[in-house]
């Protein structure tokens, strides 16, 4: 048995943020080259501390959904995950026993070799007359592989520079150029790099944004809407530009190669994890029972579930939208009904006027997507197996923008808390309150939170930068 875990940066803001990851973790698990392939998060849920414990098997492969090395991959991730390592992730990656689990950990998706194919897939997208040895008319191209670039961080120039001289290997184009936003040498000088009369540039970017769709247009002297580009003339030259590397549905190619270079020759895989199995083998003896599980209404029916906000009770089937795959009800309990962004899934702010009709095993994915770790949080807390991580200690371990939380006295965390948590449906065991009864003693709203999450953290963050801007004021 085996599972693989795609890790996002995602965001308390904007729900888009979390897609990439959802998207080629359908693509590869559409394939079914593994058990079970789950989505966690920095920013949204289930989050990095939680994901492992989400995970059904004790072999585990997680990768980073990144475009190159960098403070996330390096510092963030392995730190949250309990990996026990900071700084560079060596090219066989690192490998630990977590919680009885065999847990794999690679470098991003982004500095793999296959990477250059992606690239070239791109070029091809815009220019579809590139044969196997170049443009079937003959025509010179230039392909320029364009960075973000930084000062801060080399890795993700070197990536460029790595990508650029395998495609010059290949041969495919007339000239191979890499050209940066923030280093030299920069995108606004590619009209006197280049030489022949068509040039195609990829952005090795991870997603389409502000970048992709304005400032490199505008830095490249294109006109028009993106659609537009390719073909455009230049000058002497014809423009081509393609969509950034990172959506390309070849990306899951990636991810499954990566996977499997971290494994090696690591035989069938692992073992179901017991204590995971435990959970939703007690969850699943409520279900079918019928049962109330924080805001969700869970209804066994002729041998499948049907699952609709609790306050939606009643109400007849036809009046709602009925949703039929887990991945339905992921896209729908993401946003509340106001239409706002949900990074923390336990907020009291479950939409309404859906309900889903799913059979055992996708009645599982979907409660997962809608309370993502609560399942197996709950049952671990009445096992006694759940540790609460005190604030301090939950504040001693954030680095980068967050480590001024360290300057949070009690009473701030508590103000911001109060704030915040009493919206949550979980009961903060991290700040010494109790849980004695949970959903899965028949009472809906018992979920523990054994740690401040990231939402919070942050909250209180911008509580400190307040005083601070107050205290200067
Ligand atoms: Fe909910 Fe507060 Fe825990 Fe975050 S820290 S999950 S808001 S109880």
């Amino acid at each position: 048995m085996r599972s693989l875990v795609l890790i996002g940066h995602g965001s308390h803001l904007n729900g888009e943020s979390a897609v990439a990851a959802y998207r080629y973790a359908e693509l590869i698990r559409a394939r079914g080259l593994f058990d079970e392939v789950i989505e966690g998060y920095w920013k949204e849920e289930p989050s990095l501390r939680q994901v492992l414990r989400t995970t059904a098997s004790t072999d585990v492969t997680v990768i980073p959904m990144f475009i190159s090395e960098g403070y996330f991959t390096e510092t963030v991730i392995p730190r949250e995950l309990g990996l026990g390592h900071q700084g560079p992730v060596p090219p066989e990656g690192i490998a630990r026993v977590i919680g009885g689990r065999t847990v794999r950990y690679t470098l991003p998706y982004g500095v793999h070799p296959g990477m250059t194919d992606v690239i070239e897939a791109r070029a091809r997208e815009v220019l579809p007359d590139l044969g196997p040895d170049g443009p079937t008319d003959g025509v010179d191209t230039a392909l320029i592989v364009l960075g973000h670039g930084t000062t801060r961080n080399e890795n993700s120039s070197r990536v460029i520079y790595e990508n650029a001289a395998r495609l010059r290997a290949g041969g495919l184009f007339s000239e191979v150029h890499t050209l940066f936003l923030d280093e030299e040498p920069r995108v606004t000088g590619w009209a006197d790099l280049v030489r022949a009369p068509r040039v195609v540039i990829v952005p090795f970017f991870a997603s389409e944004g502000w970048h992709t769709l304005e400032t490199i247009p505008q830095d490249l002297g294109l006109t028009g809407t993106v659609t537009d580009f390719p073909g455009q003339p230049h000058g002497h030259q014809q423009v081509f530009y393609a969509r950034p590397v990172g959506t390309h549905a070849a990306i899951a190619d990636v991810i499954v190669h990566l996977a499997e270079e971290a494994r090696g020759a690591g035989g069938p895989g692992g073992d179901t994890e017991r204590g995971h199995e435990a959970a939703w083998q007690a969850f699943l003896t409520l279900a079918r029972r019928g049962a109330r599980v924080g805001e969700l209404l869970v209804t066994p029916e002729l041998g499948v579930f049907e699952i609709r906000n609790a306050l939606d009770e009643g109400r007849p089937g036809g009046d709602l939208m009925t949703l039929v795959t887990p991945e339905g009800v992921r896209d729908r309990v993401r946003f509340t009904d106001g239409g706002e962004h949900r990074p923390v899934h336990t907020l009291r702010s479950l939409p309404r006027g859906w309900r889903a009709v799913l059979n055992e095993a996708d009645l599982r994915r979907a409660v997962h997507y809608t309370y993502p770790a609560v399942v197996e949080e709950t049952y671990a807390h009445g096992c006694h197996a759940l540790r609460p991580t005190p604030w301090a200690t939950t504040a001693r371990r954030q680095t980068g923008i967050y480590a001024k939380v360290q300057r949070a006295v009690p009473e701030q965390v508590e103000r911001v808390a109060g704030r915040v948590c009493a919206a949550c449906l979980r009961t903060r065991l991290w700040a010494g309150e109790r849980l004695t009864h949970s959903f899965l003693d028949g009472v809906p709203g018992g979920m523990p939170c054994a740690e401040a999450c990231t939402f919070l953290v942050a909250e209180v963050r911008e509580e400190v930068a307040r005083k601070k801007a107050g205290a200067a004021s």
